[in-house]
């Protein structure tokens, strides 16, 4: 039986770091440095770890990286002021809030108030317009991350039968529009599953590429996924182990179970996080090229 290929977004992400150099050496020969500005509410410590995480890949390719870090129960009004100070502050072409935010703050509201010009999550309703009228600006990174890494490993989503599972407005919604465009590398046929979908199995049975953003340890089982078809596994889940830290990352598919039926897939960690990291380098970049 021929082994499954692992779809490395490390490897790949390494490669895109490289052909990114010179871009950005052309946008200081014009003296500008990119700039990133990452607004941090309260002290969740997934959070804490994925903004460092953002912030130190930043300012190891030599651009500007800070962060804002702002208390649980900071006012609404107070995180838009300073959301309104970094759009106008030219020294930060990009400007990111860490979501989730508190339960008293209006999401929404605060996406809206981040300039669609520096909106580098691609998550602003006029971002999100462009993109579903495929003209995209700004693409959310996750998903403008599976779509290089396919494309790294030369799988042609044209004709091939898709399945996402998971609707959310930063994975799961985007790569199904993104799949399906009418344009070069995409061209799928893509179903979005979710929690109220009804016999599910039925639609991942049938799929060529299932990718699943759920957030549910080993929730895909080899008895759902056909033959062959490829998994990009985008969940991040602890669960708990036998090893020194107590606990270990997983995905949402049972790697033990699918790795024997599947022609390719994305392996976690190291599959769809790192791409999704420099795709927020690339889109801070672009915001720089075109906006700077
Ligand atoms: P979310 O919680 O906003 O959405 C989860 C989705 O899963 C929902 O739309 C829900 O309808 C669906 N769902 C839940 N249970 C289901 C079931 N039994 N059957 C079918 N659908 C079901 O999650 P999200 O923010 O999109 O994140 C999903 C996962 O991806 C999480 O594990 C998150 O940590 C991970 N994630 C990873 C990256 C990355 O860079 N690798 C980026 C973003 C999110």
């Amino acid at each position: 039986m021929p082994e499954a290929k692992i779809l490395s977004g490390k490897d790949t992400a390494q490669s895109i770091y490289d052909s990114l150099k010179s871009r950005i050496l052309s946008l200081n020969r014009k003296g500008v440095n990119p700039g990133l500005c990452v607004i941090l509410v309260g002290d969740d410590p997934a959070s804490r770890i994925y903004v460092r995480t953002k912030t130190k890949k930043l300012k190891s390719l030599g651009l500007i990286s800070e962060s804002i870090l702002l208390p649980e129960d900071v006012k609404q009004d107070r995180l838009i002021k300073v959301i309104d100070d970094l759009n106008k502050d030219s020294n930060y072409q990009g400007i990111l809030v860490q979501l989730p935010l508190p339960k008293h703050i209006n999401s929404q509201k605060i996406i809206s108030a981040i300039s669609p010009r520096k909106d580098v999550d691609g998550f602003h309703p006029e971002n999100v317009g462009w993109l579903s009228i495929g003209k995209p600006r700004f693409i959310p990174c996750t998903p403008k991350g599976i779509m290089k890494l396919l494309k790294h490993y030369d799988i042609d989503l044209s004709g091939k039968n898709i399945v996402v599972i998971g609707r959310s407005n930063i994975v799961g919604r985007p790569i199904s529009i993104l799949t399906s465009l009418n344009t070069e590398g995409a061209n799928g046929t893509c179903t979005l599953c979710h929690s109220r979908t009804e016999n599910l199995e039925n639609y991942t049975k049938t799929a060529d590429i299932v990718i699943s953003a759920i957030g549910i340890p080993n929730f895909l089982k080899a008895e759902m996924i056909k033959r062959d078809s490829i998994i990009v596994d985008v969940g991040i889940n602890r669960v708990d182990a036998d090893n020194e830290k107590g606990y270990a990352i997983v995905g949402d598919a049972d790697w033990d179970a699918v790795i024997d039926k599947v022609s390719a897939i994305t392996p976690v960690p190291g599959g769809v996080g790192p791409m999704t990291i420099a795709m927020l380098v690339e889109n801070t970049i672009e915001a720089a090229e075109n906006f700077g």
